[in-house]
């Protein structure tokens, strides 16, 4: 036992193997960081390629989750704006370098010397977190804090994906998982309509999709009833690739928004050719999260979650790998 207060986490000693319960001693915030008493943090697609090491950097230890719901229990110096027992959320960009070519054209979310919540800084799975101030978005006391979790990362690089596909009408969207049953109201509530969809033959998911909003809902290798002006696809499978592009019209946007997907198979020209685009979306910047969190709450988002306890966080992983929930995965500690 630790002298002195201590803090519970869910730590990954080593790549593909199961998160570890551990009692560890409490941290202090450095300049410019605070910390925070973690109240729920979701688990992310993201969190699974973390343990499988599918990741550029695998680091470890590490504490996994980067949608972080909590309160402010401890101010390092130098720290403005943020105030005790203040409810923030700390998303997976949690820290960039401010100097870079990237940081100095407002592309933060692809600076060169980031640092990324629960892969390369211990991240949510925990009782306790410290983090950067700077990255920790104030979020008023509107929302349950299980219910805001999902906003931090499925919701935010949603939001980005959704800026980057354009404003079509027409969205479809590959893979209907936390993030696309976020995206799914969000494209609803700007008067958008959408196409969700699923693995083949996975009717229960795609009814889920249609009581979101979407206005038609099949397998991934259906064709959608009307040419769509846009898709993003959130499933880490690169066979969708080609066949979203063959989905979209001429002209249309097709954007991947996972971190990490298998590999794209050899596709026609003709499926690329006239004008449609194929790009990637890669973390977020503070400025996605000061617009999407600011207009979240009038979004009307009826958040799916499957509430398990801190300590169960490795079902959590196995389930959300398994498909066996619908929505998004919270832990709590
Ligand atoms: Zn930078
Ligand atoms: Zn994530």
């Amino acid at each position: 036992m630790y002298e002195g207060n201590v803090m519970q986490a869910m730590v990954l000693n080593k790549i593909k193997t199961q998160l570890d319960w551990t009692m560890l001693p409490d941290r202090q915030p450095g300049a410019g960081q605070v910390r925070v008493k973690v109240a729920a943090c979701g688990v992310c697609r993201t969190d699974l390629h973390v343990v499988d090491g599918e990741l550029a950097h695998p680091h470890v230890p590490i504490i996994p989750g980067h949608e972080i719901v909590g309160r402010i229990d401890a101010i390092g110096p130098g720290v403005e704006g943020l105030t005790m027992g203040e409810r923030v959320g700390i998303p997976w960009l949690g820290h960039t370098c401010g100097t870079c070519i990237y940081c100095q054209m407002q592309r933060e979310n692809l600076c060169d010397h980031p640092i990324f919540t629960g892969y390369m800084r211990d991240g949510g799975f925990a009782t306790s977190t410290i983090a950067d101030a700077r990255f920790a978005f104030p979020l008023g006391e509107a929302g349950s804090d299980v219910s805001m979790a999902p906003l931090l990362c499925a919701g935010l690089i949603g939001w980005r994906s959704l800026g980057i596909a354009g404003d079509g009408k027409r969205l479809g969207l590959y893979g209907f998982g936390a993030a696309a049953h976020i995206v799914a109201q969000v494209a609803r509530w700007q008067g958008r309509s959408v196409f969700g969809f699923t693995r083949p033959g996975d009717v229960d998911t795609q009814a889920f999709a249609r009581s979101l909003g979407a206005s038609w809902a099949g397998g991934s290798d259906e064709m959608p009833p009307e040419p769509l002006d846009a898709a993003i696809i959130f499933a880490p499978v690169g066979d969708l690739v080609p066949l979203a592009l063959k989905a979209v019209r001429k002209g249309g946007r097709v954007v991947c928004a996972g971190i990490h997907m298998s590999d794209i198979p050899r596709f026609s020209y003709s499926l690329l050719w006239e004008e449609r685009a194929l790009l990637s979306v890669a973390n977020l910047t503070r400025q996605d999260g000061i617009d999407f969190l600011r207009q979240a709450p009038a979004m009307g988002i009826v958040m799916e979650t499957k509430i398990y306890p801190l300590e169960k966080a490795n079902q959590a992983l196995s389930d959300l790998r398994a498909g066996r929930f619908h929505g998004a995965a919270v832990l709590v500690p």
